[in-house]
């Protein structure tokens, strides 16, 4: 196995402003952790730093006037038609560097695809990747450039014909169903809040992909206060039989952690512990997978998150003299693990039958039309 962990020091020089949720310098701290924890110092691991992108990558999937217009946001002053494309909400502000981020971020995510790709590397990770949300003409939910969109792309003119595409962020990965929802090459599976109680109102389990890419798309909408034990059971129903129908022959992960309850933008209840165990089912789906982080707002909680993605990916134990994997008691501390958390009896009750009836659909839809047995 080789891995590559992609990290820039650069992402440490943008800012979204100081009210925004989405903090780039995440990247450094997991990165910091990942070594403190001796994740990154093993013969098959290279760190390397990604260059940004060249326009005519993220013209693969972009459209050239958004392009030019995102490329104009990089001044940092907004003007009256970048509204038009996204540029300039509250979501998606408008800053000084904004398209040079952009590209940093899909450059670090296109240089994993293609070192996977060359069958240079087996396990690639972008931390500040995972943008779900941006359109082809359109910033939104924090994204501008879709680095997803864009390697799928690749992954399909590099002759792949079996991408299974993951997708573990508390949100619904709109922009990535719509780029394939007629494909039959591309496979995709999101697990995320309802649409119903959160943005972007969309990935209901009726969503099933169209033409040819019929029964590709598969949505699992949880219920606010989804804990570990409901979603990881809800992951388990749906995740290893569509793989095991499938045979991917690249996984292309999106591994957001705005699923932890302390998330200040989500309704869910999730720990670490059940995180762990779905990253450990992704890892066993494939030997080729490329990590992206995605969403994650609650700092320390997605750097002992993602550390913990990152060991497992590469079958590590984390180390170190001053932590272990014991449960943190304030969940901010030295150590890895959260304490395990469960919801009351009560809504355990409701959470489950939420997720009872989605499972049934999708066993009794998606399943027969990619041959897959629950
Ligand atoms: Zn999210």
């Amino acid at each position: 196995m080789r891995s590559i962990y992609l990290h820039s020091p650069r992402f440490d020089n943008f800012d979204f402003g100081s009210s925004h949720p989405f903090k780039s310098y995440r990247a450094r701290l997991v990165y910091e952790t990942c070594q403190r924890y001796g994740l990154l110092a093993h013969p098959w691991i290279s760190v390397i730093e990604p260059e940004p992108a060249r326009d005519e990558t993220a013209l693969t999937f972009h459209t050239a006037d958004y392009l030019d217009s995102l490329k104009a946001a990089n001044s940092g002053f907004p003007d009256f038609m970048m509204a038009c494309y996204g540029l300039g909400s509250g979501d998606n502000p408008v800053f000084k560097g904004v398209y040079d981020l952009a590209m940093l971020m899909l450059g670090a995510t296109m240089q994993g695809a293609e070192l996977i790709s060359r069958d240079r590397a087996d396990i690639a990770l972008n931390i500040n990747g995972g943008l779900h949300h941006a359109k082809p003409a359109y910033a939104e939910g924090f994204c501008y450039v879709n680095d997803i969109a864009v390697a799928i792309h690749f992954f399909l003119d590099q002759g792949y014909e079996r991408i299974l595409y993951v997708d573990i962020d508390a949100h619904h990965g709109n922009g990535v169903q719509d780029a394939f929802y007629a494909s039959d090459k591309v496979l995709f599976l999101s697990l995320h809040q309802s649409g119903d109680t959160i943005y972007p109102g969309t990935g209901f389990e009726h969503e099933m992909g169209t033409g040819d890419g019929y029964g590709y798309t598969v949505n699992l909408p949880l219920p606010q206060y989804t804990d570990d034990e409901a979603y990881v059971k809800a992951f388990t129903a749906v995740y290893p039989p569509l793989v095991e129908a499938f045979r991917p022959q690249i996984v292309v992960a999106q591994i957001g952690l705005d699923t932890l309850k302390r998330d200040p933008l989500t309704n869910l209840r999730c720990t670490n512990n059940g995180y762990r165990e779905v990253i450990s089912m992704i890892k066993a789906s494939c030997p080729k997978i490329l990590a992206l982080g995605g969403g994650g707002y609650s700092i320390p909680d997605v750097v002992r998150g993602w550390t913990i993605a990152w060991a497992v990916l590469n079958g590590l134990e984390p180390q170190d003299d001053s932590a272990t994997t014991e449960p943190a008691q304030d969940g901010t501390g030295e150590k890895l693990l959260d304490e395990p958390y469960r919801i009351s009896p009560g809504l355990k009750d409701a959470v489950n039958r939420f997720i009872d009836a989605k499972i049934a659909f999708i066993h009794s839809t998606v399943f027969p039309v990619l041959g897959a047995h629950p």
